[in-house]
């Protein structure tokens, strides 16, 4: 366990990150999260988190709250996009906990809340780090620096902490961007259709994901996984528009063209994907999350897996302390491989749940009920 004097610190305060910080804080180490983002913003975009996660959001006394701000479906539906008829209903209901779908802004406010006041740190953009073999020196590009004994990197898929480890390597565009929008409850009324709660309609070459992100129901949310053979922009994110939708939806179901008819405002994201790493950590640095297995979004579950990355290492290092971070690491990396490489497969050729199926394996997980493997052994 901890002596109270080594440092940890966590590069980036996404979904993964600041999640770390607080199991790690609740479980005594002395950490604190660094993000290069100038203040909190609440991006407009949905998030699935299943079962699997909310175990975890209950060790951390944030899983009510979670659930208080979110929709609860009691089913995914997967539906033919053109007939609209059903080829699965999966029932969300007996994994152990929760499934939720939520704003991501909101809740990502819910686990930045939940670190010790004072140590999440805004406009600390990573520079470069220097491990030394006794320590590393992290230095920002605001010209500030500081030491921790060890390093996190959670820093997302073009992860400056990976790149320390890997060298410089671009992530590989998929084929694929997804359309993000919010539609006001408000103005689906008019529509004689019934929305469900939980539903992705299916193409032979794309889909169309739809959730509420509200408790209250009052906004519903779209993402899509369309073809699109380049991603010619520098931002991680570009303009879209409802003719853009409509062309790209074109003789699809009449709930979709619906959606589209009621979209005000529509954005277009490239999804890029790694093959898996050879090595999770070097010396005093280790990945988690997007940092180490980015995948294409179509399970919903890639900040699941940053998630449970973020529980299953500090488990590994209660079991060590802070001093044996190379056991520590191993374990970790031991005890989470197989699960996020066989997600992040079947997560790019995007069959999940397509076809009636028993989802247990992802949300009836429970990462602390699993028992540590040990890197012999495995
Ligand atoms: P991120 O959440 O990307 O966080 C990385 C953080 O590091 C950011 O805050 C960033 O600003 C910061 N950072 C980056 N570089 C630096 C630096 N140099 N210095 C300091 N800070 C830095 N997953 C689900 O589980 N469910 C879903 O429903 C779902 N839907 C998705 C839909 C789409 C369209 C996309 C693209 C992804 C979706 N995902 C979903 C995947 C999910 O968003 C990611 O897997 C998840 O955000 C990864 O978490 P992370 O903490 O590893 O990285």
């Amino acid at each position: 366990m901890s002596n109270g004097k080594e440092k940890i610190a966590i590069i980036g305060a996404g979904l993964g990150g600041a999640v770390a910080g607080t199991l790690l804080q609740h479980a005594g180490f002395d950490v604190n999260v660094y993000e290069q983002a100038p203040a909190f913003s609440r991006l407009g975009a949905g998030i699935h988190m299943g079962p699997n996660v909310l175990k975890i959001f209950e060790r951390i006394g944030v899983d009510k709250k979670v659930i208080g701000i979110s929709s609860t479906p009691s089913h995914w539906f997967s539906r033919d996009g053109i007939t609209g008829e059903y080829t699965a209903r999966v029932p969300l209901e007996g994994y152990g906990h929760t499934y939720c779908t939520v704003h991501r802004g909101d809740l990502q406010a819910i686990q930045c809340d939940a670190l010790q006041p004072g140590t999440l740190h805004f406009g600390k953009k990573l520079a470069r780090l220097d491990d030394n073999g006794t320590d590393v020196l992290i230095e920002f590009e605001d010209g500030t620096s500081v030491r921790a004994d060890i390093v996190i990197g959670a820093d997302g898929i073009n992860s400056r902490v990976r790149e320390t480890l890997l060298g410089e390597e671009k992530p590989n565009y998929s084929g694929w961007v997804g359309h993000r929008a919010l539609i006001s409850s408000d103005k689906l009324k008019k529509y004689d259709l019934t929305f469900e709660d939980c539903v992705k309609w299916w193409g032979p070459d794309r889909h169309m994901m739809v959730y509420y992100t509200t408790a209250r129901r009052d906004e519903y949310y779209y993402v899509t996984g369309v073809p699109h053979p380049a991603w010619e922009f520098d931002s991680a994110f570009v303009d879209s528009s409802r003719d853009e939708m409509a062309a790209s939806f074109e003789g699809y179901h009449p709930i979709i063209q619906a959606l589209i008819e009621s979209t005000d405002e529509v954005t277009k994201w490239p999804l890029f994907n790694r093959n898996p790493l050879p090595l999770w950590s070097k010396g005093r640095l280790v990945l988690l999350g997007d940092a180490c297995h980015p995948m294409k979004p179509h399970m919903a579950q890639g900040a699941a897996m940053a998630i449970e990355d973020a529980a299953m290492l500090t488990r590994c290092l209660q079991e060590t302390g802070v001093i044996d971070f190379r056991t520590a690491f191993g374990l970790y990396e031991t005890n989470r491989r197989d699960r996020a490489t066989r997600v992040q497969s079947v997560s790019n050729a995007n069959t999940f749940l397509l076809e009636q199926e028993d989802p247990a394996w992802v949300y009836g997980y429970d990462i602390y009920a699993e028992s540590l493997k040990s890197e012999t052994a495995a």
